[in-house]
């Protein structure tokens, strides 16, 4: 015969103060009934229920958030009558109508035939960590809302246009429906920033980009920088009739906005030359042939005199 190793004594007063005594609160149910065997005193202080009044399983289900119900009972039944030990986070009712996020830890445990006899576990109050996730992902949509956007001008950057271009081209071309671009630059921008200073050269840019937007109106219409003091606007399902008119808007809204520029060979005032194109992709047509097209017209205004727009032709 082997000698045992001799236990250390734990009556069971032990165990009850240990288990009551943890963050986590210990939990027993009897399967064939359905009814709780044991739950820690501790609910009471997370839930403000009294330990009394958890009798049967359905307490517990009851007490979930119903967006949270079905799909909690559902996979604690099915996970228990397969004999698999699982977890499952829900948001338990509080005694005074509020709600906190829970994780149950679940231990299925067997008879001697195998059967299901109880199920045993805790419940862990996650709320803090729950918290957390959802700042994190507010953060992760913001930052990804920023990494669309130009850090000076707050409009669309290159990325968010390519994406936008891309997807309007896609339904444009699906629902043979025209697209229009404008492409701008401002006039004599080297000129500014030397007179007026880089910084006002910034000011200056965030100013035609505000004044772009509020002239860009339709829900789909996207302004964006380019680079520089370039800009596009992307004008979907605008045939060139349309775009001629928001590109007459542009340029009329920023000489109206009357900003100094009293180095511009054309006047006294900010300019912006534009082109524009119009087209309805076809099979043969690309964004980026679009793109270029659209910028040899711009070139074309700079030729002519700026403060001008050229359209197709
Ligand atoms: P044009 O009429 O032919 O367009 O002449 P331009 O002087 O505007 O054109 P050019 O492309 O030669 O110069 C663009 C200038 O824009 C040069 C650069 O200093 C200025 N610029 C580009 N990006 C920024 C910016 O973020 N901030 C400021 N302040 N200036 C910028
Ligand atoms: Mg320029
Ligand atoms: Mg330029």
């Amino acid at each position: 015969m082997s000698e045992t190793t001799p236990q250390p004594e734990v009556d069971g007063a032990v165990y009850k103060t240990l288990l009551e005594s943890t963050n986590a609160i210990p939990w027993k149910i009897d399967w064939k009934t359905m009814t709780f065997a044991y739950i820690g005193p501790q609910i009471e202080k997370l839930l403000g229920w009294s330990q009394a009044s958890w009798v049967s399983a359905e307490d517990w289900s009851d007490r979930m958030h119903p967006e949270d119900r079905e799909r909690v009972v559902n996979f604690c039944i099915s996970q228990s009558q397969a004999g698999t030990d699982h977890e499952a986070d829900y948001r338990a009712l509080t005694d005074d109508g509020r709600y906190v996020w829970i994780r149950d830890v679940v231990h299925v445990v067997r008879d001697a035939n195998g059967e299901v006899d109880s199920l045993i576990g805790f419940m862990f109050d996650i709320s803090e960590r729950k918290k957390t996730e959802e700042q994190l992902v507010i953060l992760q949509k913001e930052l990804e809302a920023l990494s669309f956007r130009d850090g000076l001008t707050g409009v669309a950057n290159r990325r968010m246009l390519d994406s936008t271009l891309e997807l309007e081209w896609t339904l444009a071309r699906r629902n043979n429906q025209p697209l229009s671009l404008i492409m701008l630059d401002i006039d004599f921008f080297k000129q500014y920033n030397d007179h007026y200073g880089h910084i006002q050269g910034d000011d200056c840019l965030k100013r035609v980009a505000r004044v772009l937007g509020a002239s860009a109106t339709r829900a789909r219409d996207l302004v964006a920088r380019f680079g520089g003091e370039e800009f596009v606007i992307l004008l979907p399902e605008a045939d060139a009739r349309a775009a001629a008119k928001v590109a007459e808007r542009c340029r009329q809204a920023i000489f109206k906005e009357q900003i100094p520029h009293a180095h511009s060979p054309v006047g006294q005032l900010l300019t912006i030359s534009l082109g524009v194109g119009t087209l309805t992709p076809a099979a043969q047509d690309t964004p980026l042939a679009f793109i270029e097209a659209v910028d040899r017209r711009l070139y074309q205004a700079k030729q002519a005199g700026r403060n001008r727009i050229v359209e197709a032709g």
